[in-house]
């Protein structure tokens, strides 16, 4: 029987068998242009999503790429008479170093500030364009030397290099969505400050999608400029082009690998027509109107896009005709996690030195010292308030301090970025479970990275040794079930519990957990004390933030206390639960029981 991805995918080679026959067998060059137009934005929204889409970052500048690989075609062509071939890939290269430029310069902007520096990027380049006109023909324009080729060619000297531009474009976006490079565009667009938590080194990541996309869609600039053989920047840098490219992927559907390509098909005819329909001196504006119109009834109305919804259709139309897929099979167990044994190494893992954070007048970190061995569990208490999250926020990186000195492992960090505390050996967990609900529970246990390695980018998202792992990991805490889900199905105890075995992945030599056990029930937090002991066994040093004084009693070796940011009391539980600043730092909070049972 044949697979229903295989007959998914059976229209692929039927759709560009017509493609490519098309110019052969219909001489009408009204249908090439319009397909020429549709190749080159299914390029821009191909290379758009690898950033907008994959990564989540979304920009109106995109028209920018298309211009400066045009611009520098054309100029290359009309000053040094360079062909064409050569002068499109000098123009992806232009568009790959200033994508890379762009992206250095918005390394730190999100959200709306990146849409906003983007289309400025590009506002910005419009300008210089018009005014440089010794080199671009500013407003007059620059006029390409014509082409020489014969006549009976019509069109498919454009058309063949820009279709098969397109097939290069897909199928490195294809090829990047299967990679641990889509991977972590994935887990940014989710949240990308726990992604540098976990190691990832977010910048580059997002300058490698960057230059991806912009490369391809410069190319495609070149070859419309040969197309057009005139170039004028007011056309070229145009808004409406920005706006097409994002319609064209938010319609198909944002994040899918066809998705930019089948709403480009249906973008590019509607702005043929309007082009060539729409006369007069308000044209450019109403098409404007138009499409900006558009683009916010799609982002309203069809939030997933068009392809998504199909897709969906499809599944249900299958799960009912060809039965459900097997369920999973039975793995053997490899043990739980990378077992380094580091043996009982009582070296200092965590040294923390006048630590200092204020927001505004509060202090909420005020002069914190902190010693902890390894293959030992420290706790962390105090009222709510008093700091405890804050300090490991300024420990992991999350929140800068200028003051005081953290070492892990003997490594000063205090200067080091998220991702390279990270690689130290630094794991921290969050008082709200924070994962990637983009991805499968399984996927979400691959994504940390203990040390950054370009070529491994390259390899597949999960491979088969690591699939093994993290399902022998995911059945040690029962959540094997859940392996190929979506973690936004899971219990808020189960998320902590897939949220520790996420940060277990990086084989920290420390890990921070922020209140793991306040609100799971007691059978997990049964386990989450197993997996603590675990740790201790294998040498790791544990930092724990809790409430519970029972659950705290039973694991640590010692405690700290804190109340308004400096740490008050220091030793086991039952000398500190005996000290009075401790009992009053509670006081009108919850009181503090003395543990009968002792330490563990
Ligand atoms: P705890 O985890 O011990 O309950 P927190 O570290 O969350 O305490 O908070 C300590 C203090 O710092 C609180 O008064 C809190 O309101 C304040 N605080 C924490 N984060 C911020 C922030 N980003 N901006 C301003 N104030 C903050
Ligand atoms: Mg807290």
């Amino acid at each position: 029987m044949t697979s229903p991805v295989r007959l998914r995918h059976a229209w692929i080679p039927v759709a560009l068998a017509a493609l490519l026959g098309f110019p052969l067998v219909s001489g009408d060059i009204y249908y090439q242009n319009l397909l020429i137009m549709t190749f080159l934005l299914a390029i821009g929204a191909s290379g758009w999503n690898i950033m907008g889409g994959y990564a989540g970052y979304l920009s109106l500048g995109n028209s920018a790429f298309i211009g400066l690989g045009a611009y520098t075609t054309g100029i290359l062509a009309a000053k040094a008479d360079v062909s064409p071939f050569l002068g499109c890939l000098v123009g992806g290269l232009t568009c790959a170093i200033g994508a890379a430029l762009l992206s250095l310069v918005t390394r730190r902007t999100r959200g709306m500030y990146f849409v906003i520096v983007t289309f400025a990027t590009m506002q910005l380049l419009g300008v210089v364009a018009t005014t440089w006109s010794g080199l671009t023909g500013g407003s007059q324009g620059l006029a390409l030397p014509l082409p020489m080729w014969s006549l009976s060619y019509q069109d498919w000297p454009f058309y063949y290099p820009m279709l098969g531009l397109l097939v290069v474009t897909v199928a490195v976006s294809a090829w990047v969505r299967r990679s641990k490079l889509g991977l972590g565009l994935f887990a940014i667009r989710d949240d990308e400050d726990k992604a540098a938590g976990l190691g990832l080194r977010t910048a580059v990541y997002k300058m490698i999608a960057f230059v991806l996309g912009g490369t391809f869609v410069g190319i495609a600039g070149g070859i419309y400029a040969y197309y057009v053989t005139f170039l004028n920047t007011a056309a070229v840098f145009d808004i409406v082009t920005s706006v097409l490219i994002v319609l064209a992927v938010l319609l198909g559907g944002r994040g899918t690998l066809w998705g930019p390509v089948l709403g480009a098909f249906i973008v590019a005819p509607i702005s043929n027509f309007t082009s060539t329909g729409l006369g007069g001196a308000d044209a450019g504006a109403i098409r404007l109107l138009l499409f900006g119109g558009l683009l916010g009834a799609v982002a309203i109305f069809l939030p997933r896009g068009v392809l998504p919804v199909i897709e969906s259709w499809f599944r249900r139309l299958f799960a009912r005709g060809v039965g459900h897929a097997p369920p999973h099979a039975h793995r053997s167990r490899v043990g739980s996690g990378p077992a380094v044994d580091r043996g009982a190494d009582a070296s200092e893992v965590l040294v923390v030195r006048g630590l200092r954070k204020s927001f505004g007048g509060l202090r909420a970190v005020d002069g914190v010292d902190l010693d902890l061995a390894g293959a030992q569990i420290t706790g962390l208490i105090g009222p709510n308030g008093s700091g405890k999250t804050t300090l490991f926020n300024v420990i992991d990186g999350t929140v800068p301090s200028r003051d005081g000195t953290i070492t892990v492992g003997g490594r000063r960090l205090e200067r080091t970025g998220r991702p390279g505390r990270a690689h130290a050996g630094l794991a921290r967990t969050y008082q709200l479970p924070r994962l990637f609900d983009g991805l499968t529970v399984v996927e979400n246990l691959v994504v940390p990275e203990r040390r950054f390695a370009f070529g491994r980018l390259w390899t597949k998202r999960v491979t088969a040794a690591e699939r093994e792992r993290a399902l022998a990991v995911l059945d040690d805490l029962g959540l094997a079930g859940y392996a190929d889900d979506s973690p936004a199905g899971l219990s808020y105890g189960q998320r902590k519990l897939v949220e520790l075995a996420q940060v277990l992945w990086l084989d920290p030599v420390l890990v921070m957990l922020d209140e793991p056990a306040a609100g799971i029930s007691p059978a997990l937090s049964a386990r989450l004390a197993d997996t603590v002991r675990s740790l201790r066994r294998r040498g790791v040093g544990v930092l724990l933030v809790e409430h519970d004084l029972a659950f705290i009693a039973g694991l640590c070796e010692q405690v700290y206390v804190m109340s308004r940011g400096a740490i008050i009391a220091h030793g086991s539980v039952a000398d500190v639960s005996a000290e009075q600043a401790v009992v009053d730092a509670y006081l009108g909070d919850t009181p503090v029981p003395v543990p009968a049972e002792g330490l563990a």
